[in-house]
C-alpha cells in the first residue's frame, strides 16, 4: 500500500515525465483534465468533455500509465484501473494554461471554450468531424503549407506512377513494405509534390500526434542559413532531427553544389534513419544524375527505394483531366477530355493549366466547352509553345524500352545489352537535343566526351545497316513523340 504522500509523489513525477515529451501540447490538453483519485490500484480522472477524454486516452494515457507503472514497479498496464468522468466545471485542472506566461493574450472568457489562444483542444468541441485541433505552431504551419486538394483520393494511378504511388502510400502507413528512404524521381509537373502532400495529409488524418515535416530543399537551405546567422542551430536540428517523425523533402536537386547544406542534410538523414523515422525525398532527376551532389548522399538516396514517375499514357491523362474537371466543377464531355489529353502529353501541370484556361475562357465568352472550341484553343496554345524535351526524358524512354533501370543505364556496366541501350540514349540525345559531347558525358554518369562521340558514331552506322537497330530506334522515337498513344 502507498501512503497518500507517496501516491502524490509518484503521480507528480509521472505527470512531469509525460509532460517532458511534448510540453506545449501536454499543457493544452491537460488543462482539460483533472485528477480525482490515484492510489496503487486506481486512477480516476475527469475530462472537460468527451473529446478531451478521447484525445488524452489515445495520445497521452499510454505514456502516463507506463511512467506510473515504472515508478510503482508494476509490470503491465492492466494493473491500474482507469476511470473517467465528464464535467464542464473543472476547478483543479492538471495544467492551468491561462496563467502560463506564453498565453499573453487569452481570449475573453466567453470565447474560451470555442477559441483557445493557440489551438487548444476545446475548439474541437464544435467541429468534431474535422481534423483534430492543431496543437503547435509547427503543425499549423505544416497544414497551411499543404494543398488540401493534393490527397491520395485525388491522385490518379496509372502505369506511369503506380510504384511511386504505392510506395508513398506505404510510407504514410497505408500498408505494404515501407522503404526508407523513399526517393521519388520524375520530371516537372508529374505529381511528385502531390504525392508528398498526400502522405502528409494521410498521416495527419490518422495519427494527428505525428510530427510531420514537409519542406522544400530550398526552404531547408534558407532555414539552415538563417539558423547559422542567428546561432539557432539547436532549434534547427531539433526541428529536423529530434522533433521529426516523418521528413518529406521536396526537390532535393536544389541542394546541388550547396556543400554546407548538403553536409547538414547528410547528418539529418542519418539521425532520422538511425531512429527508423521515414524520409521521403523527391527530385527531378535520378540520384545518379544529381550533379554536384556528394557520393555519400547519392548512395544514401539509393539505399531504400527509388521510384520514378514517368510521363502518363493517354488513358491516365484522360482520367486526370476528368478528375480535375470534377474537382473544379467544370462540365466536360469525354470527347473534350480525350482531346485535351492528346494535346498536352508530357506534363500534368500543363494539362491542368490547359483545362483551367479552357474553363476560364468559356465562362468569359459564354461559349460551351465543346470539341470545336477546344480544338481552337489547343491550336492557339500549341503553335506558341513547343514541348521541351530533356536528357532525362530520353533516358527514361530508353530505359522503359529496354526494361532497364536508370541506375543501370548510368552505371559502369559494360554488359552488351546495357552498353547498347546507353549508346542508343546518347545518340538520341545528340540527335534531338543537340547537346555537346562533354555535356552528354556528364549527363551519362560522368563519362569522357570521347566515349560519347564514339557511341553516337557507332549507333549512326548501325542504324544504316542493321534493320533491327533501326526498329529499336523508331520504337523509342515514337515513344518520345507520344505516338504510343
Ligand atoms: P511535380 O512536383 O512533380 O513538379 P506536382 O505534384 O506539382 O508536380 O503536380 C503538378 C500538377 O499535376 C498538380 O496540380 C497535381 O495535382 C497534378 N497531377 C500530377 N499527377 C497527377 C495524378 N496522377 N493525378 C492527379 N493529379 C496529378
Ligand atoms: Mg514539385
Amino acid at each position: 500500500m502507498l501512503s497518500a504522500n507517496q501516491a502524490k509523489d509518484v503521480w507528480n513525477r509521472a505527470v512531469e515525465q509525460t509532460r517532458r515529451r511534448s510540453p506545449a501540447s501536454f499543457e493544452q490538453w491537460f488543462s482539460g483534465v483533472q485528477l480525482e483519485a490515484f492510489d496503487d490500484g486506481r486512477l480516476a480522472l475527469t475530462a472537460r468533455d468527451e473529446f478531451v477524454r478521447d484525445w488524452v486516452k489515445a495520445h497521452f494515457l499510454p505514456d502516463l500509465l507506463a511512467n506510473l507503472h515504472q515508478l510503482l514497479g508494476v509490470e503491465g498496464a492492466s494493473e491500474l484501473e482507469v476511470s473517467w468522468q465528464i464535467s464542464g466545471e473543472l476547478n483543479r485542472p492538471i495544467c492551468n494554461t491561462v496563467t502560463r506566461s506564453s498565453s499573453t493574450h487569452p481570449p475573453p472568457p466567453s470565447e474560451r471554450r470555442t477559441r483557445p489562444p493557440d489551438g487548444g483542444p476545446s475548439a474541437r468541441v464544435e467541429r468534431r468531424s474535422e481534423r483534430p485541433r492543431l496543437l503547435s505552431s509547427a503543425r499549423a504551419q505544416l497544414i497551411a503549407s499543404l494543398n488540401p486538394k493534393y490527397t491520395f483520393a485525388n491522385f490518379v494511378v496509372g502505369p506511369s506512377n503506380e510504384l511511386a504511388h504505392a510506395a508513398s502510400f506505404a510510407s504514410a502507413g497505408g500498408g505494404g513494405p515501407r522503404y526508407n528512404p523513399l526517393f521519388i524521381a520524375g520530371g516537372t509537373g508529374l505529381g511528385k509534390t502531390h504525392l508528398m502532400h498526400a502522405i502528409a495529409h494521410k498521416v495527419l488524418d490518422e495519427r494527428p500526434e505525428a510530427r510531420v515535416v514537409y519542406v522544400s530543399a530550398e526552404r531547408f537551405t534558407n532555414e539552415f542559413i538563417e539558423a547559422l546567422q542567428h546561432h539557432a542551430m539547436d532549434e534547427f536540428r531539433a526541428r529536423y532531427r529530434t522533433d521529426c517523425d516523418l521528413l518529406l523533402l521536396d526537390d532535393i536537386q536544389f541542394l546541388a553544389g550547396r556543400e554546407q547544406t548538403q553536409e547538414e542534410f547528410f547528418h539529418t538523414f542519418n539521425a532520422l534513419r538511425e531512429a527508423d523515422r521515414p524520409i521521403v525525398v523527391t527530385s527531378d532527376k535520378y540520384p545518379h544524375q544529381l550533379q554536384r551532389m556528394p557520393e555519400r548522399l547519392v548512395s544514401r538516396f539509393t539505399s531504400g527505394l527509388v521510384a520514378d514517375i514517368q510521363v502518363p499514357q493517354l488513358e491516365t491523362r484522360v482520367a486526370i483531366v476528368r478528375k480535375k474537371a470534377q474537382l473544379e466543377g467544370i462540365p466536360l464531355s469525354d470527347e473534350v477530355a480525350v482531346l485535351l489529353a492528346q494535346s498536352v502529353r508530357s506534363n500534368v501541370r500543363e494539362l491542368e493549366g490547359a483545362l483551367i484556361r479552357l474553363a476560364a475562357k468559356s465562362s468569359l465568352t459564354g461559349r460551351l466547352i465543346d470539341v470545336e472550341f477546344t480544338k481552337g484553343e489547343i491550336a492557339m496554345v500549341s503553335s506558341t509553345r513547343p514541348d521541351v524535351m530533356s536528357v532525362e526524358d530520353i533516358q527514361r524512354a530508353v530505359c522503359s524500352h529496354f526494361r532497364l533501370s536508370n541506375a543501370e543505364l548510368l552505371s559502369k556496366d559494360r554488359h552488351k545489352s546495357v552498353a547498347f541501350a546507353r549508346q542508343v540514349a546518347m545518340y538520341l540525345c545528340r540527335q534531338r537535343l543537340k547537346c555537346s559531347f562533354p555535356e552528354l558525358g556528364r549527363a551519362f554518369g560522368n563519362r569522357d566526351h570521347t566515349t560519347v562521340m564514339s557511341a553516337v558514331r557507332r549507333v549512326e552506322a548501325l542504324r544504316q545497316r542493321d534493320p533491327q537497330v533501326n526498329a529499336h530506334l523508331e520504337a523509342i522515337e515514337q515513344k518520345l513523340a507520344g505516338s504510343d498513344d
